[in-house]
């Protein structure tokens, strides 16, 4: 393998063919950074940094702004190869504070390069045994169904919730058309205690099996997650709380959380992912890899870091679901799952995302 000689972004834009609605938001197309390194081979390397204004704070300017500047002075001239292959995050982390979606999309493309010099799909290069991770499809912030859309292939759904008043009807109704399968419900912070703790007694009072409840409250309320699960025994999951492995001590020493969804452009890439999966699993915490809305490229890196981790579970990877036609024969989503593709590296969703006409801005290793 070689240096990096060029880092490289573009704006990735992809239209969803059903609009995504959450508390926090309502989208309509995908919007997110690729990343491309280039090593002097000329081979080359790709990652997705997702512009999520209202949970990281990174926009499509300052991803372009971090990998194009403190990003590319730690790339420009390393040889990745030269270093463990969790050097890279170590490094991206001690450049700049937050700025996660940058990261991960510089670590993943560096994982890209080491994984086609190894001549493994990322998903070995990282220790997995399987090629594919089972996944929910979400049911959006309003409305019942995807309307006009096929997700009959998904067995798990998760119904985002703390948008409607009438929150609890529509959680009843839809759990009522698949009964014995536990629901999954996300308010993403929507929710005060009072307002979660009576949504839950309402949904437990009409029989409705909740498999876990996702983020009721603000992320700074670990306190009241904590007493969300003194009082009702419902698993909660930690995903806008937890960023961090220091997030996560939080969190397991004040008791937050059951299950924590790790998420690449919240904790900055693959390793750091790994560090925290190590540290949930040690304080008997369940585990989940989610993901923004990200195309097929940045979701492939999360399946493989959810392959890695927690290859049983089922996993928050549909967000590439929402940008793939339907009619794409293929499509990474087969069954409920997420398959990757078995050539090397993790460039794969790349030749399918990226189109040849990208306009790409770079930054070259000075002579
Ligand atoms: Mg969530």
């Amino acid at each position: 393998m070689a240096r990096i000689v060029e880092v490289a972004t573009a704006r990735l834009v992809r239209q969803l063919h059903t609009p995504f609605v959450t508390a926090l938001r309502r989208t309509s197309e995908v919007v997110s950074v690729a990343v491309r390194l280039t090593d002097a081979e000329g081979r080359t390397g790709f990652g997705e940094g997702p512009q999520v204004w209202r949970v990281t704070g990174e926009s499509l300017a300052s991803i372009e702004a971090c990998v194009l500047g403190p990003l590319a002075d730690q790339l420009l001239g390393w040889d990745p190869e030269t270093e463990p292959a969790s050097y890279a995050s170590n490094a991206l982390a001690q450049a700049v504070v937050g700025n996660g979606g940058a990261r991960s999309a510089c670590e993943t493309a560096v994982l890209d390069l080491l994984a086609q010099g190894a001549g493994l799909p990322l998903v070995q290069l990282l220790g997995a045994t399987t090629m594919s991770v089972a996944t929910d499809v979400t049911i959006a912030a309003q409305g019942d169904f995807l309307d006009g859309v096929d997700a009959s292939q998904f067995s798990q759904v998760k119904i985002k919730v703390g948008l409607d008043p009438a929150d609890v009807d529509r959680v009843i109704r839809i759990s009522r058309t698949s009964p014995g399968v536990p629901v999954r419900i996300d308010a993403n912070q929507a929710w005060d205690l009072e307002t979660a703790s009576a949504n839950i007694e309402a949904l437990l009072s009409a029989g409705v099996s909740l498999e876990f409840v996702e983020q009721p409250l603000p992320a700074w309320d670990l306190a009241g997650h904590a007493e969300l699960r003194r009082r009702w025994g419902v698993p909660i999951v930690l995903d806008e709380s937890v960023f961090t492995i220091h997030d996560l001590r939080r969190a397991i020493d004040t008791g937050s959380g059951d299950i924590v969804n790790i998420k690449l452009a919240k904790c900055g890439g693959i390793h750091a992912g790994i560090a925290i999966a190590r540290e949930a699993t040690a304080a008997r915490l369940g585990l989940m890899v989610g993901s923004m809305m990200e195309s097929e490229l940045g979701v492939s890196a999360a399946a493989a870091l959810a392959a890695a981790i927690s290859p049983d579970a089922v996993h928050d990877l549909d967000a590439a679901w929402w940008s793939i036609e339907p009619s794409d024969s293929d499509s990474p989503y087969r069954e409920g799952r997420f398959v990757m593709d078995p050539t090397p590296g993790s460039s794969h969703a790349a030749h399918r995302v990226v189109p040849e006409t990208l306009t790409w801005t770079s930054r070259a290793q000075e002579q």
